[in-house]
């Protein structure tokens, strides 16, 4: 396992998501600032010692819905229609960006916005073009900022939660290591919430029935859409493309610097090799919600 662990240090592009509940308060649901601005200078110390960044991030919705009073309501609310979720994205998208632009500036990093939906990557000239896209701006020395496009992401174009959306972009720039910034420690073997019984799980070397069965056990909540379900579909479009993942714990942001000096945090599911994977088409096979 420390072999693992110890080949973590000489990652050279590396994706790193994180999701809403990490990015925001969970009393008022308003933008977390200094998780923000640590979120930043570890990335920028990353792409400082020469490594690639690509940050996933969530937060447009739930950015959107408090400019515009609208906190109370859940992204999975029936009372939301599609129109009020879209429109507190474009507003969100557009805070979530000023703020990141703002705080890697501080630290002299350029970054770009990348929003996707499923067709970006369904669609073989679409795909060809973002991957160039990605290409030119990572060799620039630029940290790409992708999302979702939430604003026109319907139904049948929607990838849906970000979890899933970071495993497709790391897939398609070949990146070497993705991690995933939770509110959780990593896969228990039950809901440890619920179950004190429930045992953390150091490394996963491949994604058994059983595996999958334990990740029924979700996340407390309610502000983003991913549980641990999506984290194992992310993991199986990671391992299958050749790519270690990493869920670990957000609290302390400074676990990325500790994961990348090789330290073992969080849950880590080894590489693995499928040559008949088709990124595409599992896309397009993707569960629709
Ligand atoms: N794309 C959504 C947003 O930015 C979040 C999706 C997710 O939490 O997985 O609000």
């Amino acid at each position: 396992m420390s072999n693992v662990r110890e080949r973590i240090r000489e990652k050279k592009r590396i994706v790193v998501k994180i999701g809403s509940s990490s990015l925001t308060h969970n009393e008022t649901g308003d933008m977390d600032y200094i998780r923000m601005e640590k979120l930043v200078r570890e990335l920028s110390n990353i792409r400082n010692q020469g490594k690639e960044v690509v940050l996933v991030t969530s937060g447009a919705i739930a950015a959107g819905k408090n400019a515009v009073n609208l906190k109370d309501i859940r992204v999975d609310s029936q009372a939301e229609s599609l129109a009020v979720k879209q429109a507190c994205a474009a507003v969100g998208q557009a805070r979530l960006m000023m703020t990141y632009q703002k705080l890697f500036a501080e630290y002299n990093q350029v970054a770009a916005q990348i929003l996707m939906t499923k067709n970006t990557i369904v669609d073989n000239l679409n795909r060809y073009n973002a991957h160039n896209t990605f290409s030119e701006l990572l060799k620039m020395g630029v940290i790409p900022v992708v999302n979702e496009n939430d604003t026109v992401a319907t139904y049948e174009i929607e990838i849906g939660d970000n979890d899933t959306l970071s495993a497709i972009v790391a897939a398609m720039v070949g990146a070497d290591l993705l991690i995933l910034l939770s509110d959780i420690d990593g896969l228990y073997t039950d809901d440890p919430r619920k179950n004190p019984n429930a045992q953390f799980i150091e490394q996963v070397d491949a994604l058994t029935e059983d595996l999958i069965g334990m990740g029924k056990a979700t996340t407390g909540s309610n502000v983003g859409t991913g549980g641990m379900n999506t984290k194992l579909v992310a993991a199986e479009i990671a391992m299958k493309s050749n790519m270690d993942m990493i869920i670990a714990n957000s609290r302390d942001i400074g676990v990325l610097h500790r994961i990348l000096a090789g330290e073992k945090e969080g849950t880590l599911f080894a590489a693995g090799q499928d040559d008949n994977f088709d990124l595409p088409e599992f896309v397009k096979g993707l569960h629709m919600k």
